[in-house]
């Protein structure tokens, strides 16, 4: 596709269509290594690299990203009492409307997928999809085989008409489960382990569909999803 320079900035998060053309015109803006001050200058936006006050940046349609959540954080824009995971995440990309696919409580740690792509979220987050999520969960007592077998049968959470199951539940140790959902209800995990009898201690989001958190990626930090990514999501 072919678009001017200032509308690219634009469409990439650096500001209002005047900002950006004031960018360009402080030679703020570099195309292939060469300061470029031509704000309606057509580029070409394929494998398109630039430069804003030095800091590289590829274009990019629209945005797919995973983040290691750390404990701490709220995945809220306008957080209440911890900072937002936004705050994790490059201002521009924050500013092109980047959104959580599905929250994390703010104690939750692991794989938070964000996107600015609408249909995106929408598969991911409709319960119609059902694509699963795994957890792993820490309880506060060791698991008896009680608690999981109501876990898979269903409970009963408050306010919900039908009873509530995981598609899958198997025991890591005496204190850990793996359990896989297919919805995201409201605090469901813990809802759900409170109403089998124990409680949550920690609690880990380690897949969504068949991607999987890699632990090469630390806690905080964020990398851009590949096509590879993409085709184990759907
Ligand atoms: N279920 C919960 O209770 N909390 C989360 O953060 C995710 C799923």
């Amino acid at each position: 596709m072919s678009m001017t320079l200032e509308k690219i900035l634009q469409s990439q998060g650096f500001g209002s269509r005047k900002f950006c053309r004031n960018l360009v015109l402080g030679h703020r803006v570099e195309i292939a290594g060469k300061i470029c001050t031509d704000p309606d200058r057509k580029l070409e936006t394929d494998d398109l690299a630039f430069r804003v006050d030095g800091e590289t940046w590829e274009y990019r349609e629209k945005l797919y990203l995973v983040l290691n959540k750390p404990a701490g954080y709220e995945c809220s824009r306008q957080p209440q009492h911890h900072p937002s995971v936004f705050a994790l995440l490059p201002e521009p990309f924050v500013q092109r409307g980047l959104q959580c696919v599905g929250r994390l409580d703010q104690d939750t740690t692991g794989l938070l997928l964000l996107t600015d792509d609408g249909h995106f979220i929408h598969q991911y987050t409709s319960p119609r999809k059902k694509v699963p999520k795994i957890y792993t969960v820490t309880g506060v007592s060791p698991f008896e085989a009680t608690q999981l077998e109501k876990l898979v049968t269903g409970v009963q959470l408050k306010d919900e008409k039908t009873l509530t199951s995981a598609l899958a539940c198997q025991l890591i140790d005496e204190y850990r489960l793996r359990l896989s959902i297919t919805e995201g209800k409201y605090h469901q995990v813990k809802r759900m382990i409170a109403a089998a009898g124990n409680r949550v201690e920690t609690l880990h989001r380690s897949a969504i569909g068949g991607f999987t958190l890699e632990e090469t990626l630390l806690p905080g930090h964020w990398r851009f999803l590949n096509e590879n990514d993409l085709k184990r999501l759907s």
